[in-house]
């Protein structure tokens, strides 16, 4: 009776560490969130920590970010519990071509048809699948996704009566995009984890674009700021009622603490530490 009872148990073990060797260490950022109204007709659809978003509108919906490929099935059965349908997704789109904030966006598309928009510089690290990354290289490569339509800097988006204005805000990809929506904001992601800031041969322009993007994204008038990632917004505290959403101070601390950690490792950088 025992053995009969260890050995399943054994089997478990046994094949969660074969995955454990295979599954990327951020799968911790996988885990499943409840779905919630932000505001308005902003909904939080993501993961505990990748965050995605649905925007609603009469004539079907806008969604921002995927997620990993493995982040799909919780989006759609987040739309689900809201009471929306995937079918309804016209318009999907990315702020930054990474594979854990585009690499479902491919699987996306097949079950919702929707248009793909993408800036032209992230639009070809999708097609690529995020293979040859500057920083990364092919480590983190994704499902590659053709976008449908190329996004320009302050380019409007409208479906439904909702509109939303790219700004192209560079530096942590080459195309990184912030999506505004009145003065709420998606945030593309402002770090620089483990890059070359200081005469990198594959993204020479990176330190100006960081510059330029910092003052880009202090010029909007923003009261709600979202992120890619919970913990770069604090989500945890808002999603709880501990904190509010409308949260303009916190906006520009996060840009404050962002373009300091830039400068600094660009000072590292160019002591040689
Ligand atoms: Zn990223």
């Amino acid at each position: 009776m025992l053995s009969r009872r260890i050995a399943p148990l054994l089997l478990i073990v046994a094949s969660a560490s074969a995955m454990a060797q295979y599954a990327p260490p951020v799968m911790r950022w996988n885990q499943p969130r409840k779905p919630f109204r932000i505001v308005d007709n902003v909904y939080y659809v993501g993961t505990n920590e990748l965050a995605s978003y649905l925007i609603t509108t009469p004539e079907g919906h806008i969604l921002v970010d995927s997620g990993f490929r493995a982040t799909v099935p919780q989006i759609r059965a987040n739309l689900r519990t809201l009471g929306f349908k995937m079918e309804d997704v016209k318009i999907l789109l990315s702020t930054h071509a990474h594979y854990d904030h585009a690499g479902g966006l491919a699987e996306l598309k097949r079950l919702t048809h929707a248009t793909l928009y993408a800036s032209k510089a992230d639009a070809e690290a999708l097609a690529r699948g995020g293979r040859a990354d500057f920083a990364f290289n092919d480590r983190f490569a994704f499902e590659p996704v053709t976008a449908d339509r190329i996004a320009g800097d302050g380019d409007k988006i409208t479906l439904g009566g909702v509109t939303l204005v790219a700004h192209l805000t560079p530096g942590h990809t080459k195309g990184a995009t912030t999506w505004a929506l009145g003065d709420t904001v998606i945030v593309a992601s402002t770090t620089a984890p483990g890059y070359r800031l200081v005469h990198n041969p594959k993204y020479p322009g990176i330190v100006t674009d960081f510059e330029t993007t910092f003052q880009k994204l202090r010029a909007l008038p923003v009261k709600v700021y979202l992120g890619g990632h919970a913990s770069a917004f604090n989500l945890d505290e808002k999603a709880a009622g501990r904190a509010s959403f409308v949260d303009p101070q916190g906006y520009r601390d996060y840009l404050d603490r962002s373009e300091r950690a830039i400068r600094e490792a660009v000072a590292r950088q160019q002591s040689g530490k």
